[in-house]
């Protein structure tokens, strides 16, 4: 809200959530703000257990209402999180851990929500900090490493580009999947170390394989809030010696919600360098036709939920042909990804996508199978993974 109207907005609308609060509670209750925008409440009593869930339900019902503050009307709901003293813990600071705990179940059910303290939160939470340690340590030693998935031509059927896709072997625990440790990374503030160790890791692989053949790296939205992104992917250009032309960077929708000026200022710079960026998972969550007026992406990737039902679904086939239409208005390439069946092939071809990658063509792929499947590309003559095992000792 801050940010919104500025702190004169904000300071008004603190003291009318103050006001509400005190308005909810009875005699004896005790109300305070206890963070930026966090606050608590104790009741006492025997009926307090009782009382505190459906006073959380006027709460959430009442910080939902609009507050009107100077020239604007404002909206800010509130989550509740609720702990009980002496069954869930006695004392204060293990009460307001728990009631920190219950309050970020709430907030991952959504705004609004209201949840209750159990002690199996209080193991997942353990669960994560011993898996976050162990992310950490993996960062640090280089085990998180990088498997690679073909993308192919739809017209030729040749390998242009290949995605690198993020592995991580737990010592004990075995695979865990990215779709886990990478929103874990972006959770503990590790993901713009671990995003340029895994940029560098690419762009020294694709060095070796064809000039012909691209390289797509995953970047979270977050790598884009943290210091200067293009710079960073500059000096791994340099380093690596890694054409720009080389290097497409993979951003989803999500990126654009935040800062959004900054963000395409900073597309803008990696584009300048010569770099493709392609718009991920296009048609799943906040989807804005807006940010092709904003932006000349390169490419757009079909999301797999609309490819998984493109021979089944005319809404799928619709949404497919639309987004390939767009492309070729803008001249953007229209990639489809988790292709698995030659119909869904078929479809897509006669749709107009212009890229294809899946488990149909092939699996993501450890280095060494990689440096294999391209040097059949290679008229060099020079074995690549021999090469590179000279210059890695
Ligand atoms: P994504 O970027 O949409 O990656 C495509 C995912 O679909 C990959 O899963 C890939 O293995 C899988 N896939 C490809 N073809 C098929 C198919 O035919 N069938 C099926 N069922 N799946 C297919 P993966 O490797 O598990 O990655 C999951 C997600 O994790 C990625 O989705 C991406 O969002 C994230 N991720 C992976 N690596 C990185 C990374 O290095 N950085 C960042 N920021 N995110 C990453
Ligand atoms: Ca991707
Ligand atoms: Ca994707």
């Amino acid at each position: 809200m801050n940010d919104q109207f500025g702190h004169l907005i904000g300071d008004e609308v603190l003291n009318q959530v103050a006001e509400r609060l005190r308005s909810l509670v009875e005699p004896g209750d005790i109300v305070a703000r206890v963070g930026g925008d966090e606050f608590a409440i104790i009741l006492i009593g025997e009926a307090a257990s009782k009382r505190a869930r459906s006073l959380a339900q006027k709460v959430t019902e009442r910080l939902g209402e609009p507050f009107p503050a100077g020239q604007v009307v404002a909206y800010c709901g509130a989550t509740v999180g609720i702990v009980l003293a002496p069954d869930d813990a006695t004392t204060t600071s293990e009460l307001r851990q728990c009631a920190d705990l219950a309050l970020y179940r709430a907030k991952e059910r959504g705004r609004g929500s209201i949840c209750c303290f159990d002690p199996r939160m209080d193991e997942a939470s353990r669960d994560r900090r011993t898996l976050e340690g162990d992310l950490r340590t993996a960062v640090a030693n280089g085990d998180v490493k990088l498997v690679y998935q073909p993308i192919l031509s739809a017209l030729t059927g040749e390998i242009t580009s290949v995605e690198a896709l993020a592995r991580w072997s737990h010592p004990k625990k075995g695979p865990i999947p990215p779709d886990i440790f990478i929103p874990l990374a972006e959770e503990c503030g590790l993901i713009g170390t671990l995003g340029e160790a895994l940029l560098r890791l690419a762009c020294s692989d694709a060095v070796w394989w064809p000039s012909s053949v691209r390289v797509a790296v995953n970047l979270s939205p977050l790598q884009f809030q943290a210091g200067d992104l293009s710079a960073t992917v500059r000096s791994v250009l340099q380093d690596t010696g890694l054409a720009a032309e080389r290097l497409q960077l993979e951003v989803t929708e999500g990126l654009v919600i935040r800062d959004v000026d900054r963000t395409f200022a900073e597309l803008e710079r990696l584009r300048a360098l010569g770099i493709q960026i392609l718009m991920d998972d296009f048609g799943v969550g906040y989807s804005s036709l807006s940010y092709f007026q904003r932006f000349p992406f390169d490419k757009v990737k079909i999301d797999k939920s609309f490819v998984d039902h493109i021979t089944t679904s005319r809404a799928s086939r619709a949404i497919v042909q639309a987004v390939v239409g767009l492309g070729e208005q803008l001249g953007m390439g229209i990639v489809a990804e988790g292709v698995e069946t030659e119909e869904q092939m078929h479809a897509l071809v006669a749709a107009g996508c212009t890229h294809l990658q899946g488990y149909l063509f092939s699996k993501p792929l450890t280095t060494t199978e990689m440096d294999e499947r391209l040097s059949a590309l290679l008229n060099d003559g020079v074995d690549r993974a021999g090469r590179r095992s000279a210059r890695a000792a």
